[in-house]
């Protein structure tokens, strides 16, 4: 599933392609997403130039000149930027013409990907409206975890994971954060001292940023690619690696299940 990493770097590699270019039509072959795509959107977008990209959570958006479309890669949605003429394949479901003679082409098997489009101030989209902040912006700090751990129960994985409180750390991202941060995924969130919640902020950061650095860890179809999809994987300390080795001491990884989602540690690294 493309995460927070997956959807920026889908964003930087559809930059250049589509910004200050104009839509010659939107195309869409199949309505049937997520949400079913408005049939008023072709017309609403037809002859507006792009002017810039953007992201919020997993929305990747296209800021044109009457409004912003908002685009969700769902479970299985990828982009790719394609010659206008390319034979459309199954799962192709929306396709963005340009000026420039290429389309920005949506496939996704799945179909919980969306396509929404609104005239109105985007961060006011009921579907954007009510996310917490981003875990790379400064809204996202060790003031702002300290805050939403006090008196939480709830295991401090699950927390991290849970987006109401912080968007767009998955899976990967909250085990690997917690094994730099040295704390164990089963914690309650309450129990965090004010240094390990700083600790901790500095992780999910570092992790999402290395992560976008080297073009996201789950996604192998997306454009604009330059690092191999294949590389953060090797990077990762704990994430499938049960019964491996410990990166940093040689004590066997352990996995559990949590919240119904694996979650690795190290049970000598992470106190
Ligand atoms: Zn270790």
């Amino acid at each position: 599933m493309p995460e927070l990493p997956e959807v920026e770097t889908t964003r930087r590699g559809v930059d250049p392609h589509v910004v200050g270019r104009k839509i010659v039509a939107l195309e869409v072959h199949e309505p049937r997403l997520r949400w079913r795509v408005a049939d008023s959107l072709p017309s609403e977008v037809a002859g507006q130039r792009v002017r810039q990209t953007g992201r919020r959570a997993k929305y990747l958006l296209l800021e044109l000149e009457s409004g912003t479309l908002l685009l969700h890669l769902g479970m299985s949605g990828s982009l790719r930027v394609l010659p206008a003429e390319t034979p459309r394949l199954t799962h192709d479901h929306f396709d963005l013409l340009l000026d420039s003679g290429v389309t920005l082409r949506f496939n996704d098997p799945r179909r919980f990907g969306s396509l929404h489009y609104t005239k109105e101030n985007v961060s006011d989209h009921p579907l954007l409206r009510r996310l917490a902040p981003e875990p790379l912006s400064d809204a996202f700090n060790a003031d702002y975890l300290w805050r939403i751990t006090r008196k939480k129960k709830v295991a401090i994985k699950q927390l991290l994971m849970n987006s109401s409180l912080v968007v767009g750390v998955g899976n990967i991202y909250a085990s690997e954060a917690l094994f730099r941060a040295r704390i164990k995924p089963k914690r309650a969130a309450k129990s965090l001292t004010r240094t390990e919640v700083g600790k901790l902020a500095r992780a999910v950061k570092a992790v999402l940023a290395m992560a976008i650095k080297v073009g996201g860890t789950t996604l192998r179809d997306y454009v604009g690619a330059d690092g191999n999809p294949g590389y953060f994987k090797q990077k990762l300390y704990v994430y499938e690696r049960a019964g491996e080795p410990c990166r940093v001491c040689k004590t066997k990884i352990r996995q559990f299940t949590q919240g119904q989602r694996s979650t690795y540690f190290c049970p000598s690294c992470q106190k």
